[in-house]
């Protein structure tokens, strides 16, 4: 442990804070933090929903028997280095030993996992791409923020807001989704921030301001169709208990459903979702029949679309009830997205994954909407075509992003990065 780089990334008035906090919160031993963490995972169960718990190999190694019970309740543990050292400090091959670490402690106790997420989300492009592929399936690291939906930081903050952010580094939820994507052979699954620890100890909000604000977001994304991934450390649960309680009983009111989800689910969904395709037929007299191949859990969405065999969903959008349609030959353009073959790869691959049917095209008016080609496409470029995509088409057919009908996803992730005093004491001198 480099100490003066550890103290410089928190300062004094940090280290005191937290270290006061973390001595009302836990023991010597790991009793209450277990039983806090066990009522959690019982009070969620009842509401259909179970957490991804990202947990160091140290602890597992160092409590199997507690961490096998709250795989056996539901809930999901995820790799989360085998110590709780930040990746991009140290060496690439020190960083990929720390995961190949910990992946041995979980197989060694039988815990099963399919992602990771670093310490302090300290993920890097490199550590991604040194990855041999079958190690994981999904990675939970890239940091969505909402800062652009609270009061001014500057105005509020203790200290801590911002220095817990330094170590998210997130990107502005205006500007980018809270939506899986591809990276290099993993799926992506980001999370929002800020954290309760930053809403509690750096805005200092009181409960009912951070209910509130959770009820906020879940509005919110329950609109724009996206993943709600609630941050949350699991030594204030019982705390937030009554909080967490109030959101799921809101979650089970929405209309179209919310998908409760682990990571793992999230992540082998978009494997899933990624087989889905289409075929065009054209008919002797003119008219069109688009044929799905997709799962029974996908939902097929029509907007503009007259058909008996559709029922309203969300907005403009319509369910299809059957896996094919045929289009009059008097529609105008085809509802779906004609691509220019020198558009990249990636891109398309990236649409496909945000639920859009695709065709090559040469022909710029024979499409609701048209894809040029291009040389490159940034993620920022692509959420602005999805979002001008959502506003301009008035018909459209689509994959809908989130199985069995639903319209936005929420899952429950915070680190098990220590169940008593003397693990962070640990912590401190691995
Ligand atoms: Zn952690």
């Amino acid at each position: 442990m480099d100490w003066k780089k550890w103290y410089a990334k928190r300062g004094g008035g940090f280290i005191l804070k937290r270290g006061l906090h973390l001595l009302q919160r836990y023991g010597l031993t790991p009793g209450l933090a277990q039983k806090r963490i066990e009522d959690s995972v019982r009070l969620m169960q009842r509401y259909g929903c179970s957490p991804s718990y990202p947990t160091p190999g140290q602890v597992v190694d160092r409590y199997p028997r507690f961490i096998q019970k709250l795989q056996s309740l539901g809930a999901e543990i995820c790799v989360h280095s085998y110590h709780h050292i930040d990746l991009r400090t140290c060496a690439l091959d020190t960083a990929v030993n720390e995961l190949a670490a910990a992946r041995k402690a979980f197989e060694r106790h039988g815990i099963h996992s399919s992602g990771f997420r670093c310490p302090y989300l300290s993920w890097s492009p490199e550590l991604i791409t040194a990855l041999p592929s079958q190690w994981f399936e999904y990675s939970s690291n890239q940091a969505v923020t909402l800062a652009p939906f609270l009061p001014p930081v500057s105005d509020q903050d203790s200290g801590v807001f911002n220095i817990i952010n330094q170590f998210y580094a997130p990107v502005s939820g205006d500007a980018i989704k809270s939506i899986p994507y591809q990276l290099e052979n993993l799926i992506e699954i980001p999370l929002f921030v800020p954290d309760d620890l930053q809403l509690q100890d750096g805005l200092n909000f009181n409960q009912e301001q951070i209910a509130q604000f959770w009820m906020e977001t879940l509005q919110r994304t329950h609109r724009s169709g996206e993943l709600f991934t609630l941050l949350t450390h699991p030594e204030l649960a019982d705390r937030f208990a009554p909080a967490i309680e109030t959101l799921l009983q809101s979650i089970a009111d929405l209309t179209p459903r919310v998908w409760l989800a682990r990571l793992c689910d999230i992540s082998a969904w978009w494997r899933e979702k990624s087989a889905f395709s289409a075929q065009f037929n054209s008919n002797p007299q003119g008219s069109l029949t688009i044929t799905f191949q997709a799962s029974p859990r996908a939902s097929v969405l029509i907007r503009g679309i007259s058909t008996p065999h559709s029922h309203p969903w969300y907005g403009p959008d319509h369910l299809l009830e059957s896996r094919s349609l045929t289009l009059p030959a008097t529609i105008e353009k085809r509802p779906w997205l004609g691509v220019h073959p020198d558009f990249p790869p990636h891109a398309l691959r990236w649409l496909h994954g945000r639920g859009f049917i695709t065709e090559l095209s040469h022909d710029p008016s024979a499409h609701v909407y048209y894809l040029s080609p291009r040389t490159a496409v940034s993620a920022l470029e692509l959420e602005s075509i999805a979002a001008d995509i959502e506003d301009s088409c008035s018909t459209l057919i689509r994959f809908g992003l989130w199985p069995d009908q639903a319209k936005s996803a929420f899952a429950v992730t915070g680190d098990l990065d220590a169940l008593s005093l003397m693990d962070y004491a640990a912590r401190l001198f691995s």
